[in-house]
């Protein structure tokens, strides 16, 4: 049983459609992320699961039960939405008692669970101190007690890090996934902050026009993307999305057309010709088909412009980045990334021949969706 479960969760404001349908499972110790561009519905979704705006239509479950009806106290989830909240007059451990007076424990069980948390978020050498006595990260790390201290059945979380500066975001985001691993609760984050989403989540779900375009392991995400979509929304650089027309698809290796061993295909693209192991499904598709071709900039490797299956194009311009380098380059006016290692000899200005790596190849029909 899914510790949170959205079925058909749509959210109307006036005549926007905000949210559009929502299925979403959740299961326990599970870390979920909803990412997404600006205004797809993340925030929309997640309060909708705290209580904080109610759904249209649809049913919301958490741990069993419907809490569609349910006020936002009554439903005992902690929205979190920055970890930066804490009362400067009181020490850590008033800070971390604060939310529980609310609730009417007395005095021994507040303590009992502020040692808990304390314990869980290494915490009891600076419970005395005051905010202005702590460092960033041990700042963090009460308001993340703070959210905890209340023993919720969930933890919502809102772009927590989106305040920090990047060498705090990169320390957080592994330290908040090592506590939400101990508290063994399902968590919803939500952040337009792929990087944040691949290093924190268990699975991530890709929104878009607030309908859910994917939902898969940062691995399969990457890997298998869906559509055209979550292609180009995942991973840096982006992935190159180029319109082709397949010329024609062969079997690869000794297993037969259907064999795993994929196909060898054919595409015309950008006035030239490509060729590229693809997947197997490929050879479903009749020649003439019009497909896009999805190549990640490091899954091409330049070789000479006349190499064969190559694709020509023309170095516009390098970008370094460190032990990579970056190549702008351009073919019948469309941009096209690649990336090397810095050592490459190569200068604007060059024409090379692009080949796509074996098995690195992502095909997508004429509706965008991923042929596999
Ligand atoms: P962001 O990352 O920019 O916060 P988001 O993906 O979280 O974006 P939402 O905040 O859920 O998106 O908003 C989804 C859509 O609903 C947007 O078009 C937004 O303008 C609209 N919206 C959100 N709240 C309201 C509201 N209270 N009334 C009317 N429209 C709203």
């Amino acid at each position: 049983m899914s510790e949170i479960r959205l079925t058909g969760v749509t959210k109307q404001f006036g005549s926007l459609r905000a949210v559009d349908r929502v299925d979403l499972d959740v299961a326990a110790g599970e870390v979920m992320c909803l990412l997404g561009p600006s205004g797809c519905g993340k925030t929309t979704t997640l309060r909708m699961i705290a209580g904080l705006e109610r759904a249209t239509a649809g049913d919301i479950l958490i741990a069993g039960r419907r809490v569609n009806d349910l006020p936002a106290r009554a439903r005992n989830v902690a929205m979190t939405f920055q970890f930066y909240a804490l009362y400067p007059s009181l020490t850590v451990a008033e800070n971390l008692a604060y939310p529980l007076h609310a609730d009417g424990l007395d005095r021994a069980a507040i303590a009992a669970r502020i040692a808990d948390v304390a314990r869980v978020l290494d915490l009891e050498g600076i419970l005395a101190r005051r905010p202005h006595q702590l460092g960033e990260g041990e700042k963090q790390r009460v308001a993340v007690g703070r959210s905890i201290v209340r023993q919720p059945t969930c933890f919502l979380f809102d772009e927590p890090l989106s305040r920090l500066d990047i060498q705090l975001r990169q320390q957080m985001r592994t330290q908040i996934k090592e506590v939400l691993e101990r508290l063994d609760k399902p968590t919803v984050i939500v952040t337009h902050d792929q990087i944040e989403a691949l290093t924190m989540a268990d699975r991530i779900a890709v929104m878009r026009d607030g309908r859910i375009a994917q939902v898969a392991t940062p691995h399969d995400l990457f890997a298998q993307p869906a559509d055209t979509f979550v292609a180009g929304f995942i991973g840096t650089p982006q992935m190159n999305l180029l319109p082709a027309t397949l010329a024609d698809a062969a079997p690869v290796g000794p297993d037969g057309p259907d064999g795993p061993g994929g196909a060898v295909a054919r595409f015309a693209v950008l006035g030239g010709a490509l060729a590229a192991t693809a997947p197997a499904a490929v050879r479903q598709l009749a020649p003439g088909s019009a497909v896009t071709l999805g190549i990640r900039p490091r899954s091409f490797l330049p070789a000479s412009q006349d190499a064969p299956g190559a694709l020509a194009a023309t170095v516009d311009l390098i970008e370094p980045m460190g032990a990579e380098m970056l190549l702008h380059l351009v073919r019948e006016g469309a941009d096209l990334r690649c990336v090397v290692p810095h050592t490459t000899r190569i200068a604007a200005g060059e024409t090379v021949g692009l080949c796509c790596k074996p098995g690195q190849l992502h095909v997508f029909d004429a509706a965008g969706v991923r042929v596999a």
